[in-house]
């Protein structure tokens, strides 16, 4: 099975990594795609859009052409885990906490309001465990992060978050067959990748 990802910017081979090792604990054989061009998105079965400036992975996105083909897939059920900068461009909403509207280019498929660096800038960065519905309890990383102010339609949201000054907010939501974190899953946990590859394989 292959599974993608999105390589335009980020940290692209920690998610490499957290695919593969959850394909072996699942006893699966993957082949894992960089996505930088459109047709390399025909084949793969899951998709993971990783953290790093959403800003930038938008805009380069919307250069190569790939948001328009990207979103055709995710919209047809394509399993899709954004991760921080990945869950800023899959929400439909977006503001950053100082400067308010960006107008940044988004893929705006999940029915998410997301606030960019809700945690302040990156002397904020943190670690907590966190307790992830269906997932148990995470160690989460949070890297100038994003906040998750609301979800509508069919998002549940999956974990919340009590911050200082923050309250609290959502930090993980799912709707279908897509995930968004504001943390960073694939520094500490296989459980979301593996759950994308069962989603891939029909089975989650
Ligand atoms: N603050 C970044 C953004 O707005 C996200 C940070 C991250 O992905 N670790 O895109």
């Amino acid at each position: 099975m292959k599974v993608g990802v999105l390589a335009l910017q980020g940290d692209v081979e920690e998610h490499e990594h957290a695919f593969k090792a959850a394909a072996k604990e699942l006893g699966l054989t993957i082949e894992v795609v960089r996505v930088r061009r459109t047709e390399q998105l025909s084949d793969v079965r899951a998709i993971v859009i990783p953290g790093g400036e959403s800003t930038t992975i938008g805009s380069l996105a919307n250069r190569v052409k790939l948001l328009d083909a990207l979103k055709e897939r995710i919209i047809d059920g394509l399993p899709t885990l954004g991760t921080c900068a990945g869950a800023i461009f899959m929400a439909r909403e977006v503001k950053d906490s100082v400067v308010g509207e960006t107008g940044q280019p988004i893929l705006g498929v999940m029915d998410i309001a997301i606030v960019r660096n809700a945690f302040g800038r990156q002397r904020d960065s943190f670690e907590v465990d966190l307790n992830v519905d269906g997932f148990g309890t995470l160690r989460a990383v949070f890297i100038r992060a994003p906040a998750i102010v609301k979800v509508w339609g069919d998002t549940k949201p999956l974990a919340k978050l009590r911050y200082p000054r923050v309250g609290e907010v959502i930090v993980a939501a799912q709707e279908n067959a897509m995930l968004a974190t504001a943390f960073h899953p694939e520094l500490t946990t296989t459980a979301m990748h593996k759950y994308l590859l069962e989603i891939a394989r029909g089975k989650a």
